[in-house]
C-alpha cells in the first residue's frame, strides 16, 4: 500500500469487484478508487521517459480475434484450454494443428484496431525525442507488429512461429497454409470431420535437414515463460515510469503480477479496459470502456511535446 494509492478521497463509484471488497475488508485500509481524470493522465503521460504498455485479449477482441475461451468460444466442441497443450499436441498433433492453422488464416482477415494503431504511433513519435514505449503482450496474433509496433515482448509467443520437437530450432513462419496437407482444414463447426494427418505430413523442420516435428511456438497451459523473455520483462518493469494496463483483466499470471508489483514501487499505472478487474484499487488512474475508444486520446500528441 503506497502513499499514491491513499491520497485521494475514497469515492466508489461502480460495482467493487468481489475479489476487492473481499481484500479491502481483510486489510482494513481505505483504497482510494483511482482516478478517470484524462487530463491528469496526460500530464503524467507528458513527463513520462519509459513507458511499459502491457497488453491482453480485449485489445485483440476489438479486432474480432476469437480467444476459444468463454461461453461460446468453441473450436469443434473444444475449448483452448483443452488443445493448447503439451498432452493434445503429442496425443493428437494432427488436430491441434488443425486448430492453429484455422487461428492463422483467421487473422488473414482481421486488422489492427484504433488501440493497436495508437499505441505504434505513440512509439514513433516519442522515439523521436529519446523517449522510449515497449509493448508486453499476452496476445499471439502479432497485431501490434503489424500496427507497427517495433518494440513488442509477446510472452505467450506467437501463432506466426514454430519451434522444432526434436532439435528446439525456432523461426518466424507467415506461410498459408502452413503445409499442403493442412490446405483447407481446420473449421470450426462441431460436425466438421477430423482430417486425421499423418504426422509426417504436419509441418517438419527444414534446419539443418533436421525434419523434426514443429509445434506452433506459443505458451501452452501448463508451460512456463521463457525465462530470457521474463527476465527482460522484470528489467523493463523496473526501470518504468509510466506503466499502462490494456485489455487484460490482470488475473493470467504471471502478467498479473507486472503492474500491481510497479504500482506498489509508486509507478503511476493507468487501465484501460471494460471493466474494473481485481487489480483496479491497485492503480493511480482507470479508464472504462473499449481500449480502441480511450487509447487514442490518451496517447495523442499532447501540447508540450515538441513538433
Ligand atoms: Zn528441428
Amino acid at each position: 500500500m503506497t502513499v499514491h494509492m491513499i491520497h485521494q478521497h475514497i469515492s466508489l463509484r461502480g460495482l467493487l469487484h468481489p475479489r476487492v471488497c473481499a481484500h479491502l475488508w481483510r486489510t482494513g485500509i481505505e483504497m482510494a478508487r483511482p482516478s478517470s481524470d484524462m487530463a491528469a493522465f496526460r500530464e503524467t503521460f507528458s513527463k513520462a521517459k519509459n513507458i511499459v504498455v502491457l497488453t491482453g485479449a480485449g485489445v485483440s477482441a476489438e479486432s474480432g480475434v476469437p480467444t476459444f475461451r468463454g461461453a461460446g468460444g468453441f473450436w469443434r466442441t473444444w475449448q483452448a484450454q483443452e488443445l493448447a497443450t503439451p498432452k493434445a499436441f503429442s496425443r493428437n498433433p494432427s488436430r491441434v494443428w488443425e486448430f492453429y492453422h484455422y487461428r492463422r488464416e483467421v487473422m488473414l482477415t482481421k486488422a489492427p484496431n484504433p488501440a493497436h494503431l495508437a499505441i505504434a504511433e505513440c512509439e514513433e513519435r516519442l522515439r523521436k525525442q529519446g523517449r522510449e514505449v515497449t509493448v508486453i503482450t499476452q496476445n499471439i496474433d502479432e497485431l501490434h507488429r503489424r500496427a507497427g509496433s517495433k518494440k513488442v515482448l509477446e510472452i505467450h509467443g506467437s501463432l506466426f512461429r514454430t519451434r522444432c520437437v526434436t532439435c528446439g530450432h525456432e523461426a518466424p513462419n507467415h506461410q498459408s497454409p502452413i503445409c499442403s496437407a493442412l490446405e483447407g482444414k481446420g473449421a470450426p463447426d462441431p460436425e466438421t470431420q477430423e482430417a486425421r494427418i499423418p504426422v509426417e505430413l504436419l509441418p517438419r523442420c527444414e534446419h539443418k535437414d533436421c525434419k523434426g516435428l514443429l509445434r506452433p511456438a506459443v505458451v501452452w497451459f501448463g508451460e512456463t515463460l521463457d525465462s530470457e523473455i521474463l527476465a527482460q520483462v522484470e528489467k523493463l518493469m523496473e526501470s518504468c515510469d509510466l506503466c499502462l494496463v490494456v485489455g487484460t483483466s490482470s488475473v493470467v499470471y504471471p502478467a498479473a503480477m507486472f503492474a500491481p508489483q510497479a504500482a506498489a514501487a509508486g509507478v503511476p499505472v493507468a487501465e484501460f479496459n471494460m471493466e474494473d478487474t481485481p487489480a483496479t484499487m491497485r492503480f493511480r488512474f482507470h479508464f472504462n470502456g473499449p481500449c480502441g475508444t480511450t487509447l487514442p486520446p490518451a496517447l495523442a500528441r499532447h501540447e508540450t511535446e515538441e513538433q
